[in-house]
């Protein structure tokens, strides 16, 4: 497509009609037993979009109900993977089918580019049903060599029954993140898209239902964290929980998994993710590359390169391009396919990265480009770039979720990889060289999930992904994230019919 195709068809779809609001559960659209709604509001403007059907405890115990029957008597756990795997062929197809509509619900939800979901997001979460619909029939256990004269093997059998916590800034993206492995393992679940983007979600549960996903294998209980989201980590009949989201929910899951049934845990956590950029690097490419890492996705991205640091050799020329670059960078309408960053996903974002950007003026920062909001109504905040940064500074130390990059200079080797390591969160790192032995060493060096050496943002199905340190345990991505949703079982027998 050219950029014409894109904005017509942002044109005739701007106002995409809300088909679901109700809750998934069973197969079927329902309202909350309370009947309460909560509203979605468009980031543009604040303007709600419409109401969405609440889910409490309650209606988590139904969905719970109707996933537990399915696993336990259901067809979908029995069925030979290759099965499974075409069905979730079919429910890609769909979810191909409806892309520009489903891009469109995004941005109005979420204030993510059309352009991007359009292309990127939405295409990628067909590609993810994929991905693991091919793994579906190549699960299998091992064969074991005993010491003893005993037969000994595995099997690989899905963990049951899981809940699934998503995060608002890449509500398609996760969804699938969380949803497709676990089809492919042959587990039921639950999940619960993030209060401020559920549109999404249930539009993905009508498509799953015409695929020819049994009932009761993907329930979406759309609600609140602290209710719907509570009661999935604590529920005694949930077997497993994958979370996105941040670190301080995440302890929170953790906590209830804890004082529940000891339900299996993983977390995809915060991060604060440097990009080290060393003096033999092109000076104009790895500014895009810095801005890029920083602004992408309005910033609301957990791997966002929030800290960069740059070799001093560089550094007046590298600020003075970065700066010019910011400048530059298009904020406005996320419908309009020349804009690069849309509006922050509610007031609490816009608010919260605000005050981020006054701390950083007051630790003594230097501003070197953007700081306000932007535009009379709606949640805009200017490409933001703070220098002098140093790692004792709230702005280097926090997870700030929007576009706002803190800037420091380095001399050594010894010292980038000190300070990119001198934080509590392990997400990413990027580096930026030509020198292998520098890219080797500082990516053996980075306590982080995912290294990115002159690239960013390079994410792909087989890739794992997940944290290091406070950003988390488990992986999303990759047969590992496959494994998240099996269990182990060893099953042994004698070799020779000795009496025991
Ligand atoms: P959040 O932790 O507030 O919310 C995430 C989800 O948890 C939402 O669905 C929310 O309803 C739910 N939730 C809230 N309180 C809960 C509770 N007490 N019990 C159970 N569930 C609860 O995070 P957010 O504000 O939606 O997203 C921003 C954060 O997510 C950032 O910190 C970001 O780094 C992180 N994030 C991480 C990744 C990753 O892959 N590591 C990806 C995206 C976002």
């Amino acid at each position: 497509h050219n950029s014409d195709d894109i904005s017509a068809a942002a044109f005739v779809i701007k106002n995409p009609t809300i088909k679901f609001t109700k809750l998934f559960i069973n197969g079927e659209f329902v309202d909350s037993i309370s009947g309460k709604t909560f509203e979605t509001k468009d980031p543009r403007t604040g303007d709600v979009i419409t109401r969405v059907a609440e889910g409490d405890k309650e209606d988590v115990d139904l969905a719970v109900k109707a996933a537990r029957q399915s696993f336990d008597h259901g067809p979908w756990p029995r069925l030979p993977g290759s099965a499974r795997g075409r069905i979730m062929m079919k429910f890609a197809d769909l979810v191909e089918e409806n892309v520009e509509e489903l891009a469109a619900l995004e941005t109005l939800d979420a204030g993510k580019l059309f352009s991007v979901n359009k292309a990127r997001d939405i295409p990628h979460a067909a590609s993810s049903l994929r991905y693991y619909a091919g793994a579906a029939d190549k699960i299998h256990g091992e064969v074991l060599k005993m010491s003893r004269e005993l037969h000994g093997y595995t099997l690989q059998e899905p963990i049951g029954v899981v809940g699934q916590i998503i995060p608002w800034n890449y509500p398609s993206v996760m969804f699938f993140l969380k949803v497709s492995p676990a089809l492919a393992a042959g587990c039921t679940m639950i999940i619960k898209p993030a209060e401020q983007t559920p549109l999404t979600a249930l539009y993905y549960a009508h498509l799953a239902k015409l695929a020819g996903i049994p009932d009761g294998v993907l329930n979406v209980v759309t609600g609140l964290g602290s209710n719907a989201g509570a009661a999935i980590s604590s529920h005694m009949d949930i077997d497993a929980v994958s979370f996105t989201g941040s670190t301080e929910v995440g302890r929170k899951i953790l906590q209830a998994a804890a004082t529940s049934n000891l339900k299996v845990v993983s977390l995809e956590l915060g991060g604060k993710s440097p990009l080290i950029i060393f003096e033999d690097a092109d000076v104009d490419i790895a500014a895009d590359l810095a801005l890029f890492g920083a602004l992408y996705n309005k910033g609301e991205i957990c791997v966002a390169s929030s800290r960069v640091y740059v070799q001093e050799g560089i550094y007046d020329e590298f600020v003075k391009k970065l700066v010019k670059k910011a400048k530059a960078w298009v904020v406005g309408d996320p419908f309009d396919p020349k804009v690069q960053q849309g509006p922050q996903v509610d007031k609490m974002q816009h608010e919260k990265v605000l005050s981020y950007i006054e701390h950083g003026k007051r630790e003594g920062a230097t501003l070197l480009t953007g700081g306000r909001s932007l535009g009379e109504k709606g949640y805009f905040i200017e490409p933001t770039i703070f220098s002098d940064v140093n790692e004792e500074m709230l702005i280097a130390k926090d997870e700030i979720f929007g576009p706002v990059m803190a800037l420091a200079k380095f001399k050594t080797i010894e010292e980038a990889i000190k300070r990119a390591n001198n934080t509590r969160y392990g997400l990413a790192a990027g580096i930026v060289t030509k020198d292998l032995n520098v890219a080797n060493t500082v990516s053996r060096s980075i306590r982080a999930g995912t290294i990115w050496i002159n690239c960013y943002f390079a994410f792909d199905n087989d890739i794992p992904f997940g944290g290091y340190k406070m950003s988390g345990f488990g992986k999303d991505y990759g047969l590992e994230a496959l494994h998240k949703y099996l269990q182990v079982k060893s099953v042994v027998t004698p070799l020779y019919n000795t009496p025991w």
